[in-house]
């Protein structure tokens, strides 16, 4: 497999090794990435050495962590290819950056009868925070299906869109199928209506080149701890002139301008958006993980683990008794069902061969219903993963159909 050899680094990362040093087969990045060296050493030193509060200090090493918290601002701009680090708003992960538009945009410009235009597989985190929204306003929420091979439908999309269509919010890679939105596609069928497109990129972020004037989104939404980051601090990239019309979501300290008891005024974005201390060694971690990544070629990485996705959908279809869910030429994420045997039952037997792979509905109820099953299993590739993890899943999987009989 071209490519294969120069990508896998498994030895940066010290969480792919079980305490006795045999290799750990992790096949579970769509849920989590493994950190790279490079990162815990960032997080470390962030911790130790170098720590102190942010915007507040006057002595020095607050000033020098002021400059570290903002310089992983404008690495992180430069890394989606924002306009101004201004666009970048740090929070927890996706979820609360989710969160965070339905209650500050929603809130303001969503109203009765408008239409929020989700998709059929959306993460609980890209459904729930808009049905909240919905019940709160009085706004529609419309589903968009899936083409046969598992993509979001974009014909019907267009189809379903209405001039009270304020939000289209999609996937731009699906955590479940592996499936890769033409983003730049939504975008225009969202504008055409003069509705926002938000993308749901947690999965994308670290498996593709981003680039937000190319995908002509409003709001693009993704955690860290899936780009090879720490857990506890996301992104949520806005345009700009959106971010400077939204209003405050929590009230605190950092996010003021002036307070007094009888008006306070509120800092411009980003600042606006981070109320409270942030999480200061998180984002400096953050950092280390997108240079790590960057260092590597996300086109380079996207590459090889579709081939690595592809390789693994062809041993499957081999095993007769084995369904494939999502398109062919899924960006790194296989799901699939054997039968007669629970994920959960083969999750368990593939830990005994230190392999760990996912089961269940991957916070994607909506999806399992449509898919007409309860759970999947899923195999999902990192920037680490190669040939051995396949091999080690494979010999899992015989051993469990010889169990099952
Ligand atoms: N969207 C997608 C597509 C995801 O895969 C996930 C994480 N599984 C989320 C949203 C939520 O991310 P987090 O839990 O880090 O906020």
């Amino acid at each position: 497999m071209s490519g294969t050899a120069t990508l896998t680094r498994k030895a940066d990362f010290p969480g792919l090794l079980m305490p006795d040093g045999a290799p750990w087969h992790y096949l579970d990045t769509a849920a989590t990435a493994q950190k790279p060296q490079a990162v815990i050493d960032a997080m470390t030193h962030a911790l130790g050495r170098d720590y102190a509060t942010v915007h507040r200090g006057v002595y020095s090493r607050s000033a020098q962590m002021t400059l570290a918290y903002e310089a992983a601002r404008k690495r992180v701009a430069d890394f989606i290819g924002a306009k101004s680090e201004n666009e970048v708003v740090f929070v927890r992960g996706a979820t609360e950056a989710i969160n965070l538009v339905a209650q500050t945009w929603g809130v303001t410009q969503i109203g009765p009868g408008d239409r929020i235009l989700l998709s059929t597989l959306e993460h609980h985190s890209n459904i729930v925070p808009w049905q909240m929204l919905a019940e709160r306003t009085g706004a529609q929420i419309d589903i968009c299906p899936l083409t046969e091979d598992h993509r979001i439908d974009l014909g019907a999309l267009e189809a379903l869109l209405t001039p009270r269509t304020r939000l289209v919010a999609l996937a731009h890679v699906s955590n479940v199928l592996g499936s890769v939105l033409d983003a730049r596609a939504a975008a225009d069928l969202a504008h055409s209506v003069g509705a926002k497109l938000l993308l749901d990129g947690c999965q994308a972020a670290p498996r593709m080149t981003l680039d937000m004037a190319a995908l002509d989104c409003d709001f693009y939404a993704f955690s860290g701890h899936k780009l090879y980051g720490p857990t506890g601090v996301g992104v949520l990239w806005a345009r700009e002139e959106i971010l400077d019309a939204m209003p405050p979501w929590q009230g605190g300290g950092s996010m003021i301008e002036r307070v007094t008891f009888e008006k306070t005024t509120y800092a411009p974005p980003p600042q606006r958006f981070e109320a409270g201390t942030p999480m200061i060694t998180e984002v400096i971690a953050l950092h280390a993980a997108i240079d790590y990544v960057d260092a590597l070629d996300p086109e380079a990485l996207f590459a090889h683990e579709v081939a690595l996705a592809k390789t693994l959908r062809d041993e499957l279809r081999n095993l007769n008794s084995v369904t494939l869910f999502g398109p062919e030429d899924s960006a790194g994420i296989v799901s699939f069902a054997m039968q007669g045997v629970h994920p959960h039952d083969l999750g368990t037997i593939l830990d005994e061969e230190n392999v760990a792979i996912r089961a269940g509905h991957h916070c994607a109820q909506p999806l399992m219903d449509h898919l007409g099953v309860p759970a999947t299993a899923r195999a999902s590739f990192g920037l680490y993963s190669d040939e051995s993890d396949i091999a080690a899943l494979l010999r899992g999987i015989e051993r469990t159909q010889r169990i099952f009989g």
